[in-house]
């Protein structure tokens, strides 16, 4: 069979662990052998991070830039363990956060589902796509201890030294205080990532936040939403035939939960940090979670949702069997794909992209999967299967398809 063609390249970024052997593994089994792969690999792996001062996460993004479309293996963000482990000349950033600082944008985490891992919540049939805004809030306040009686204030000190003061207590007696902040650009842009993403993936968009109570902090979040789109997406929306939804945060919550899916919501940073794990855990595994950034210019980069899986490389290196589950990773790729596939207008590639998709939920549905889902699974003839001997199933069922 002829190999399909690609017009563009993919910004290819390799990682760390477990998720490197992976990564190779389906590159060897599921697409080399069906693809003339394009792409323009950079190695984010740590020892080369480490090598190049980590110059490549910034040229990586550069490149994202330049192709708008990514794909990422986990990689390891180091603590103070990994520069010992790996000798390193400084505890580097995260690369997940270098390049987003450089893209801007919003990260978007969308459980797989597949029959036989049923979510814990009965009537979610359709995934849920869960939006955080991922700067300021609580994540960057100042915060302190209020030692007794006295009186604190907020002060705003304009560039011309006038300045507006705002009083937060008389404190009768000890207690505590805290002063948080966000940026108009930030809001704006997670605005925008979120109604693009909404128009790419036709779903509805949800927004919450507590504009009732915070009638300046959280009523601006409010604001801005409506006003952009209002002035650049309504028409877009109408077309495409879905909807903004606004509500307040604990509303929001109610109806999901007796919500049938098929969503994007979009969370301020610490409803999205709580709400992101409650809804992962309750549609099934970590494992099953994919993750993309959407910059508002239009770059988007594809990932898994979990780490380098540590535990299991570390068997790996052992020589013992391992049993890690790749479809995380494998959506990864088909969603970059896809992607490419669209803005190239090359459809084979797109159609490759699903046909890979229902390979591997086909296989999983066949009863065939990695441990992580065997324990969790209602079907009844699962078996277990090591790392490598899914990947050559999904193969398997893949060749058959095509
Ligand atoms: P992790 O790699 O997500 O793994 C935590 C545990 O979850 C694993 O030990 C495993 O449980 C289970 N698990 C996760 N993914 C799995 C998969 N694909 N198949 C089967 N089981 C899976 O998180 P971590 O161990 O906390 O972090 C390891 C490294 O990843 C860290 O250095 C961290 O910095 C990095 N990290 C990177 C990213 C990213 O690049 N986006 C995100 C998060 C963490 P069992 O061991 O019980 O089987
Ligand atoms: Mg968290």
């Amino acid at each position: 069979m002829a190999k399909l063609e690609m017009k563009t390249p993919l910004v290819e970024m390799d990682g760390d662990e477990m998720t490197r052997i992976i990564w190779k593994m389906i590159k060897d089994e599921l697409l080399l052998p069906f693809i003339d792969l394009k792409t323009e690999y950079y190695d984010l792996g740590l020892v080369h991070r480490n090598e190049t001062n980590d110059q490549v996460t910034k040229d990586a993004s550069e490149a994202t830039k330049k192709y708008k479309v990514a794909v990422k293996c986990a990689t390891i963000t180091p603590n103070a363990a990994r520069v010992k482990e790996y000798d390193l000349k400084e505890m580097y950033k995260s690369p997940n956060g270098t390049i987003r600082a450089i893209l801007d944008g919003t990260v978007f985490r969308a459980p797989i589902q597949v029959k036989g891992i049923d979510p814990v919540v009965k009537n979610w049939k359709k995934p849920i796509t869960i939006a955080r805004h991922a700067y300021g809030d609580v994540y960057k306040a100042s915060e302190m201890k209020i030692p007794g009686a006295g009186k604190v204030e907020l002060v705003y000190t304009a560039e011309d030294g006038s300045q507006e003061s705002v009083l937060v207590h008389e404190f009768k007696g000890p207690g505590i205080v805290q002063g948080m902040h966000n940026l108009t650009d930030s809001i704006e842009s997670f605005a925008r990532s979120c109604f693009t993403f909404a128009l790419d993936t036709k779903q509805d968009l949800w927004f919450a936040s507590k504009d009732t109570i915070s009638k300046k902090y959280d009523h601006t979040f409010k604001d801005i939403f409506q006003e952009i789109f209002d002035a650049e997406f309504k028409t877009k929306f109408e077309e495409a035939g879905i909807t903004y939804f606004y509500t307040l945060i604990d509303d929001a919550v109610a109806r999901v939960m007796k919500s049938e899916g098929g969503f994007i919501w979009a969370c301020k940073n610490y409803d999205g940090d709580v709400m992101s794990d409650m809804l992962s855990s309750a549609f099934g595994s970590l494992a099953m979670m994919t993750s993309v950034l959407v910059s508002p210019h239009g770059y988007y980069e594809y990932e898994a949702a979990h780490g380098t899986v540590q535990r299991h490389y570390y068997k790996y290196l052992k020589g013992e069997e391992t049993s890690t589950n790749p479809v995380a990773t494998i959506f990864a790729w088909t969603g970059a794909l896809r992607k490419r596939g669209e803005m190239d207008e090359t459809p084979a590639i797109c159609d490759f992209a699903d046909k890979l998709e229902k390979a591997t939920l086909d296989t999983i549905e066949s009863g065939q999967m990695t441990g992580d889902l065997k324990l969790i699974t209602t079907l009844p003839n699962a078996v277990k299967l090591n790392t490598e001997d899914f990947i050559k199933a999904i193969r398997k069922t893949l060749e058959a398809s095509l």
